[in-house]
């Protein structure tokens, strides 16, 4: 048989695959998409937990690369849940007759650079393997989740759940003693859920973590319509936000307004709720200063909110707010008020071991029906590393990323030609409103191919240089803010024994300027052949 040739091979039916996918279709190209799951939507496919939905506004959570997409689709709340981002995800994939050119239910395995064809070779564990021009990597940034190597999992005779591979048919936990492992978004998100269900919900803390309100509502017809009416301009002006988020974020720096105007100001954000909270002073994140009084401001409503004073103390963080990826709750901190919640502090005792009926830490035996695994994924670099990609001369990634992962714009990478990774590791990706960021990647690597098309060229690569200086590019970047300095999976510090790389690039606009500036200069600081 005819071995199957396309232009491009997409991996992933995500946001960022199903986005490729039609841009590459508008490019006149061929191209297919795998996907393990049985359908698209990715990360809002996977995290079907109770809670689950967005911590960025959905009118600005959405596609904006289709005026008439953005104008028909109408959201119902500020924070859309996981199944109406689903039914988006799909009708999106209907809307532009996607689904036909995605394989699902399809893992890619291996994807090898055959240096005489110069094509790559992929393979699929349900048997297919084809030979692709290019290969887009949409595989995301949080797609594999990170099930803790708990000894005796094997021996628990409950259900034990991942929040980020939740079974499609949900769970009642009624009447059940349930545990959750966490305390990061996924979390504080599914918390509360769970507690209005559960008979008992005991929840294992190793590190606090700092939540904003988000005061989630419906969405307003009104404000719908001016949105709507004024889309193109907001979407403009967002790509202006360090993190391609329309919220105000002052061009103040911290110190240039009494405490008490500062306070004042963080009170205000407070009660709009979500991520504006850190755009009071345009430094938060560099300030320490700064940075201690705005999370001294959320610790005292911690301490507000939560009746038992030992409960409160043991959930309010003390590392940098921000530091990592901010949490927007639904009542989260009062869930601990309630009777049938009770908070373990394992920061000092880690779980020791899975017992047949339940865990124990500290010396102690818990028992429960059910046990929630909210401990994150292996980020950014997770799902690429689990498939066997190997570039010119043979050489695995996986060997090329052995201390950390080296891009140029989180986009390509040496001596793996014409593969490109959509919010790679050195790109914005995680630390902004991933939909935009997503569009701008698949936009750019769009470019790039119709590029080489006009130029008659068949490949792109980083030169080494390039690619060294955007190293170092991220890594000072990173290094002049508060961001490494605390334990988070940003820096890959959530995963025992991953090299401990600052991963994506803080600051949306100067990276998209970066971006235009190196096409303007004919794709300076990449081979094209
Ligand atoms: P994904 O949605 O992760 O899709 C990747 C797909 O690739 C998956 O379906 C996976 O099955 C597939 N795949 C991976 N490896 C293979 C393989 N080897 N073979 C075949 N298929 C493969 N971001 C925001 O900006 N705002 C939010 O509010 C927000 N909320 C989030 C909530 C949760 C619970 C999580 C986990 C993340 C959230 N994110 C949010 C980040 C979110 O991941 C991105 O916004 C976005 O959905 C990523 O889209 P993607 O297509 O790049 O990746
Ligand atoms: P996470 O932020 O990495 O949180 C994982 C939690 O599990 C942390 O509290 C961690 O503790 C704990 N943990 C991990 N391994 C453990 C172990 N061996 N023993 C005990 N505890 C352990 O993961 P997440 O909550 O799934 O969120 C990941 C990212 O996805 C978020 O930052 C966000 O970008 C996105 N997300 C967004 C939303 C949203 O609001 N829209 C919701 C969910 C996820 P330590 O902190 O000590 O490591």
């Amino acid at each position: 048989m005819a071995e199957e040739q396309v232009d491009i091979a997409i991996v992933g039916a995500g946001f960022a695959g199903m986005y490729m996918l039609h841009r590459a279709r508008g490019m006149g190209l061929t191209a297919v998409v795998f996907e393990t799951g049985d359908g698209v939507g990715g990360t809002w496919y996977w995290n079907r937990y109770p809670g689950a939905r967005c911590d960025v506004e959905s009118m600005e959570y959405s596609y904006q690369f289709d005026d008439a997409l953005q104008q028909d689709w109408s959201w119902s709340e500020r924070y859309a849940a996981q199944p109406e981002i689903l039914r988006y995800a799909n009708h999106v994939a209907d809307q532009f007759d996607l689904k036909r050119d995605i394989r699902f239910e399809t893992k890619v395995t291996a994807a090898h650079f055959d240096a005489t064809t110069g094509r790559w070779q992929v393979t699929t564990d349900q048997g297919d393997t084809v030979a692709a021009t290019h290969l887009v990597m949409a595989t995301g940034c949080l797609s594999s989740a990170n099930v803790p190597h708990f000894q005796g999992l094997e021996d628990f005779a409950g259900d034990w759940y991942h929040t980020g591979r939740w079974p499609k048919d949900g769970v009642d936990f009624t009447g059940k003693r349930v545990a959750v492992i966490g305390t990061g978004s996924s979390a504080i998100q599914s918390i509360p859920v769970i507690a209005r269900q559960a008979a008992h919900l005991t929840v294992f803390q190793r590190t606090p973590n700092y939540a904003v309100p988000a005061h989630n509502h419906p969405v307003d017809p009104e404000r719908e319509t001016w949105f709507k009416a004024n889309y193109k301009d907001l979407r403009e002006k967002a790509k202006e936000g360090r993190s391609g988020q329309l919220y105000s974020v002052r061009d103040l720096p911290w110190g240039s307004e009494p405490l008490e105007a500062a306070e004042a100001e963080f009170a205000k954000r407070w009660e709009i709720g979500g991520f504006c909270y850190l755009g009071a002073y345009a430094d938060l994140l560099v300030n320490k200063e700064g940075n201690e009084v705005a999370a001294e401001f959320v610790r005292a409503k911690i301490r507000e909110t939560v009746n038992d004073p030992a409960t409160a103390d043991l959930l309010c963080p003390t590392s940098v707010i921000g530091c990592k990826r901010l949490c927007v709750d639904i009542g989260y901190f009062e869930t601990y008020n309630r009777d049938n919640v009770s908070l373990v502090d394992i920061s000092k005792a880690p779980i020791e071991r899975l017992t047949e009926t339940g865990l124990i830490t500290g010396g102690k035996a818990y028992d429960f029906d059910a046990i929630v695994f909210a401990t994150g994924f292996d980020a950014m670099t997770g799902s690429l590393n689990k498939i066997d990609i190997r570039g010119r001369s043979g050489l695995p990634l996986t060997e090329k990323w052995e201390a950390g992962p080296r891009t140029y714009l989180g986009l390509t990478t040496v001596g793996f030609p014409n593969l490109f990774l959509i919010t790679g590791p050195g790109s914005p990706s995680v630390l902004t409103n991933m939909l935009p960021t997503i569009e701008q990647h698949v936009d750019y690597v769009s470019d790039i191919i119709e590029h080489l098309r006009r130029h008659g060229q068949s490949t792109i690569e980083p030169e080494q240089d390039a690619e060294d200086a955007w190293v170092d590019h991220v890594n000072a970047i990173a290094g002049g803010t508060l961001y490494p300095s605390c334990n988070s999976w940003y820096l890959g510090a959530n995963v025992p024994g991953k090299p401990r790389v600052f991963m994506p690039y803080p600051g949306f606009p100067a990276y998209v300027k970066k971006c235009r500036e190196i096409a303007a200069a004919g794709y300076e600081g990449f081979r094209l052949e």
